[in-house]
Order: C-alpha cells, then structure tokens, then sequence
C-alpha cells in the first residue's frame, strides 16, 4: 500500500501549528506560525501559506484543520469562533477549491480528542471522554469507536455542561459551566488573591508542584469542581477513560487527585471504579495529529 501523507493544521488563537501526518498519527514534519488574527482574510490567507509551506511539492492526499469554532459538519461552515475572526465562513468549500484536495473540518477540542485516541493517552479505547484545559474547557468524546459530533457538529462542548445554578459567568455568556470553575483563567484569579496581581496560574501551579499548601489547596479546589464534571460525565457514558489535556491540564495530579476523590464519591458503580481518569499524552501536538486523522476520514469518505 502507498504510504499516504495528509497535512493537519491546529489553529489557535496566538499559535497556529501544522503537520505532514501519516496515517499512524507519526508527524513527518510539522510547522508553527504565530496566528495572524487582524482579520478573517489575513486569517485565511496565513492558513493557506502554512499549508503551502509544508506541501512544497510534496503529494498530500487530503487536508485536516482543527478550528477554535463551531463546526456545521453538513455544509462544512465555520459558524461562529472563539479567539479567531472567523465566523459564517463555508470553511471546507473554500478550503477544498484553493488547496485542490478533500478536506476535514473539526473543532480544535474534538481534534485533540481523537489525537490522543489514535496516538496518544486513549489508543484502542473505544469509550473516551476528554477535556482540554485552558483558556476555556473545550470537550471531546469517542463513543463505540467513532468521534461523536452531535446533530450538527457541535457536539460536544463537555466544558458548558451547568454544575451551579447562576453560578459565575462564561465564555459563551451562560452561567456555572464547567468552564467557569475548572479553566485556566479561574488558576489566575485564583494566583492573583493568593500573591497579588503580578501572580498567575503558571505560579500557582508551579507552587503547588514544590508542595506549598495554599495553592495545593486552591488547586484541589478547581480539581474537584473538574471532578463533579468528570462524575457526570463518567455517570452519562460509562467511558473506559477520562483523558484531561490542555496547557492548564498539564497541572496534572494537583487536579486529578481531588477531581477522582469527587468521582469516587459521586459516580454511579461499577463504572466509578472501572473508568481510568489520566493526563494527556501527546501535549500540544494533540490537536495537529488529529487534524491529520480528520483529513485521512475526508479522504476515506471520497466515492
Ligand atoms: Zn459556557
């Protein structure tokens, strides 16, 4: 069999980062560019030359982006975006037409999911929740073997699931979603009422590593409220395993290790017992090998 090589591009709000995947999920060569978000053009057009520079005359079979967006898989439009100007854009269509070769779209949370399920934390499962921690909490889910993406594609924003009835604000303008108690943000403010305004969450967990009980404390309390979603979750779809990444989740055990006390306690037997919540893998390359997978399923669904 020809060894097929698809190009799989993470886009994030500051940093966008591409890859020539194979269909192992083995980076061959990958890229990184500081994205370019003073529009949706110069978006679009920075994204077109990170693909063009990694081609450079190689034979690519398909194209895979991971999106900071709402996804409609139907027509292939980027909805609406966090962090990126790009909303109401027939993103594969476009894409497709300028690059000549089928193309996958996915939301960039949905995109680390199924990295890390093909080559990271979650390989051979086939009942996999995971949440990436950061700016916001983004949420993916592999059920019976296949990515789940909803009706539409949206699915599955796991991070606005409601644990707080008129809880605090969030990103998305609702109110005591997950999102608000367990993302990266909540680590800063936390840091700031602690050591003052310099302070952030990059402290707060780098005093939580050397053992200082106070951010261990404020860290274990963001884990448990993690916890609550990680039991409802674990509750709803009986995964194998949690999978938790992102910048904010590489906090690791300062927030598993609460969040598994609120599990043990809240979720439902014997998957309580059976699940295994664990930190992600494959870091921040999560998110571009995945893109790489969503290529090689746009290029697997061609007639
Ligand atoms: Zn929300």
């Amino acid at each position: 069999m020809e060894a097929l090589r698809v190009i799989g591009v993470d886009v994030g709000g500051t940093k966008t980062l591409a890859a020539v995947v194979d269909r192992h999920g083995e980076i061959e060569q990958d890229v990184v560019h500081s994205t370019d978000i003073s529009s949706q053009d110069a978006l679009l057009a920075g994204l077109d030359a990170i693909v063009e520079e990694l081609r450079d005359g190689r034979e690519i079979a398909a194209l895979g982006f991971g999106i900071p967006s709402r996804v409609d898989q139907r027509s292939g439009r980027a909805v609406a975006s966090v962090n990126i100007p790009l909303a109401g854009v027939d993103f594969r269509d476009r894409m497709r037409e300028r690059h000549g070769v089928p193309v996958g779209i996915d939301n960039d949370a949905n995109a680390a999911t199924i990295g890390e399920w093909h080559a990271g934390a979650a390989r051979g499962a086939r009942y996999v929740v995971m949440l990436t921690l950061g700016t916001g909490v983004g949420g993916g889910l592999i059920l019976d073997g296949r990515p789940y993406r909803g009706a539409t594609g949206v699915g599955a924003e796991l991070g606005h699931i409601v644990i707080g009835l008129d809880g605090p604000p969030c990103g998305c303008g609702g109110h005591g979603h997950l999102e608000s108690y367990a993302a990266g943000p909540v680590a800063d403010r936390a840091a700031r009422e602690l050591y003052g305004n310099g302070s952030d969450g990059h402290e707060l967990v780098e005093r939580g590593r050397k053992g200082e009980p106070e951010a261990v404390e404020a860290l274990a309390e963001i884990g448990r409220r993690l916890g609550t979603g990680i039991a409802s979750f674990v509750n709803v779809f009986e995964p194998e395993l949690v999978v938790v990444g992102g910048g904010f989740g590489t906090a690791g055990e300062l927030l598993l290790g609460p969040a598994r006390e609120v599990l043990a306690r809240e979720g439902l037997e014997p998957a309580r017992d059976t699940v295994r919540v664990v930190p992600a893998q494959l870091g921040f390359h999560a998110g571009v090998i995945g893109a790489g997978m969503i290529a090689f399923e746009a290029l697997d669904a061609e007639p």
